[in-house]
């Protein structure tokens, strides 16, 4: 079904990375350049979730084939790592990726999970129409459509992480709102949720960097 390969003489970008880059460039280059990598209760939780799926057992239940922990990679977009689940119905595979919480309002899972099935083509040789997202806080499964728009947005991001990482510069932090009542911007709603805030410390980066600007 799905054949073996090996990136001998390729250095492949692990997948989980285009999730980091999508929610923030700066986490991204931290976690992806920097090897920085900092847990709070979000990234815990979303560890032991992910254990919920990766026993590596392969069962088949109603002629419905579940795989767990699949290794996958692509060659032409230079991608590897494992998706949680793939399923198989009639030769037909499904991407499943776990995820903590309910469905937020940015694109990061999504993009992880079609990158995961831009893999499962270019390893299967058949299209893959949809996966889905399952919350594990809301038990809900959220299906994913792999359209135009969703699969050139993904290879726009892998194309960005691959500049970005030649750039070799670590981003701004992203810019909350700027208020009249305090020195420093408010805090970005990324940036509460992010674990690596005590380490990038976002509002103050880009206080100082517009004053000692102002101020040359
Ligand atoms: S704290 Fe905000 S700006 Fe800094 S890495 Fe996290 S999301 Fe990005």
């Amino acid at each position: 079904m799905l054949e073996e390969s090996s990136f001998e003489d390729e250095q492949p970008l692990s997948i989980s990375y285009l999730n980091a880059l999508e929610y923030c460039p700066r986490r991204f280059y931290y976690e992806c350049a920097l090897s920085e990598f900092i847990e709070n209760v979000h990234t815990i939780e979303g560890t032991m979730y992910h254990e919920m799926s990766d026993s590596g057992a392969t069962t088949t239940r109603d002629g419905i084939t579940t795989l767990r922990r699949v290794w996958i990679h692509s060659t032409r977009l230079k991608l590897s790592g494992f998706a949680d689940i793939v399923e198989e119905d009639a030769g037909q595979l499904t991407p499943i990726e776990y995820k903590k919480g309910k469905m937020g309002e940015w694109l990061n899972d999504h993009v992880q999970l079609c990158a995961q099935a831009l893999c499962l083509e270019e390893m299967s040789g058949k299209t893959i129409p949809r996966g889905f997202i399952f919350y594990v806080g809301s038990a809900h499964r959220e299906e994913i459509l792999f359209d135009a728009k969703l699969r050139q947005h993904t290879e726009g991001t892998i194309h960005a992480a691959f500049r970005l990482l030649e750039q070799a510069t670590l981003p701004p932090p992203l810019q909350g709102k700027v208020t009249r009542r305090s020195p420093l911007p408010t805090m970005h709603p990324k940036c509460h949720d992010c674990s690596l805030e005590p380490l990038c410390l976002p509002r103050e980066v880009l206080f100082l960097a517009t004053h000692v600007q102002e101020e040359v």
